[in-house]
Order: structure tokens, then C-alpha cells, then sequence
């Protein structure tokens, strides 16, 4: 396994949609994993690698002592709540960033998981607001797009300073 350079935004991969996952991703799955710990993060998808294709990784509890690794290719959202949450969000490719997010406080996704198994699941919590991030890199976007205009040029801003 090997731990790769994490984008950092803006670089522009960051804002390209992703195409879907080609058949042999399990190197590329161990290292983003490798990369995720290493950060240290919970969530990672493969554009923040320079890996244009949908795929993102996710382990809710290791912090916690608890690895519950997932893996979700090609993921969608078949699904989502009409009550809205909002959660500061921080992302490896915006280090030192927290921004205030609203999203659908649950969402179900349908996905393919690394055996090739079709899954399905809803999400709640801190794993529902994790996938909508992840699945957002992999179209092409980031907390940054999710903001006002107004407040997306002063979080900018403060980025760039
Ligand atoms: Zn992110």
C-alpha cells in the first residue's frame, strides 16, 4: 500500500466530474485507504488522488477504535430526506478549512462494493453528511461550490490568505 499526494484545491482536477470505475481498482482502493488514515480522514474519494473515476472510500469509526471501512463504487443517490442538517464540514484537499454545509439530514445510496456486490443503505448522521461530500468530489465539486456567493468569496478569501 501507498500513501499518494492529496490534491489540493484549486486544482482543477478537483473540479472535474469523474467518469465511472474501470474494472481493477483494488491497488488503487488500498492506497486511497493508506492515504485516509494517513491524513488523518474518514472519508476520500479518487479525484482528490488525481483518479478520475467514482469512487470514494469511508470509515465512519476508526477514530473511535472501531474500523469500519467502506468502499462505494460508482455510488448514487437514490434517495434523500427533506429536512435539512447543517454540519461543519472540513476536506483533505482544503486542509485547515471548516465550512457550515446544509444537506439532507439522511440519504440513501445505492452502490457496488468491492466484491461486486450491489448495495444499498441509508445513511444518517455524520455518515450521511460524509457521503454526500464524497460523492460531491466526484462531481466535480467541493465545500467551496455548496456555499452562497457571498460567503463562498470571503471563506475564499480566507483560504487564499
Ligand atoms: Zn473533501
Amino acid at each position: 500500500m501507498t500513501i499518494r499526494p492529496i490534491l489540493l484545491w484549486p486544482d482543477p482536477r478537483l473540479s472535474q466530474v469523474c467518469t465511472p470505475a474501470e474494472d481493477d481498482v483494488s491497488v488503487l482502493i488500498d492506497d486511497m485507504f493508506e492515504t485516509m488514515y494517513a491524513a488523518p480522514g474518514r472519508g476520500l474519494a479518487a479525484p482528490q488522488l488525481g483518479v478520475m473515476q467514482r469512487i470514494f472510500v469511508m470509515d465512519e469509526l476508526w477514530k473511535t477504535g472501531t474500523p469500519t471501512p467502506m468502499v462505494f463504487i460508482n455510488p448514487e443517490i437514490t434517495a434523500v430526506s427533506n429536512e435539512l442538517i447543517t454540519n461543519q464540514e472540513g476536506c483533505l484537499s482544503i486542509p485547515g478549512v471548516l465550512l457550515d454545509i446544509a444537506r439532507p439530514l439522511e440519504v440513501t445510496l445505492g452502490w457496488t462494493d468491492l466484491d461486486g456486490a450491489v448495495r444499498s443503505q441509508t445513511f444518517g448522521g455524520f455518515a450521511a453528511a460524509c457521503v454526500q461530500h464524497e460523492l460531491d468530489h466526484l462531481n466535480g465539486k467541493t465545500t467551496f461550490d455548496r456555499l452562497s456567493p457571498a460567503m463562498r468569496s470571503e471563506k475564499l478569501a480566507e483560504y487564499a490568505s
